[in-house]
């Protein structure tokens, strides 16, 4: 065998998650967005900018010994619209589900308004959003209204400016 697509591959693992399809340079924000670090004991494996027959180009990530539930597996969908997520169970793909943006995303996005209540520093309130587009991805504050579109919620999870 060559040291084509192959030679990079990292080896199947024998339980645990593989998300595929991630758009280039994103792998490391869908761990950020899955709270998944490798203190936790996790063994991560990251490809990244491999061939895609679907996208070009493509990220993948593998997590072992850790199945990821639907909910999780949705919020992936806020930066990795075309991300599909394999559950592993004994070498094998047992559960392959496309990601799909959550209806409403609780805590990890924040308000760019500075005057709504979930930016007040006294009482505060955990954000909450709601989607009012599915393409372009748009969502809505719960409390003031104000909407946010991909470019934030992409800045945001990514960590920019934080
Ligand atoms: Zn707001």
């Amino acid at each position: 065998m060559g040291m084509g697509e192959d030679g990079l591959t990292v080896k199947k693992i024998r339980y645990g998650t593989v998300i595929d399809h991630i758009p280039v340079g994103r792998a490391l924000t869908v761990l950020r967005i899955l709270g998944v670090r490798p203190e936790g004991g996790y063994r991560i494996a990251i490809l990244m900018n491999v061939e895609s027959r679907k996208i070009g180009r493509k990220d993948i990530v593998k997590i072992e010994n850790l199945e990821i539930g639907v909910e999780e597996t949705n919020k992936i969908a806020l930066i990795a619209p075309e991300a599909t997520v394999n559950i592993v169970r004994d070498y094998k793909v047992d559960v392959k589900r496309k990601v799909k943006p959550p209806q409403e995303v609780k805590g990890i996005l924040k308000c760019i308004n500075p005057t709504c209540i979930t930016r007040q520093d006294r009482e505060p309130v955990t954000p909450v959003f709601r989607m009012v587009s599915s393409t372009p991805l748009e969502y809505q504050c719960a409390y003031c209204g104000t909407i946010i579109g991909e470019r934030e919620i992409l800045e945001q999870l990514s960590g920019i400016g934080q």
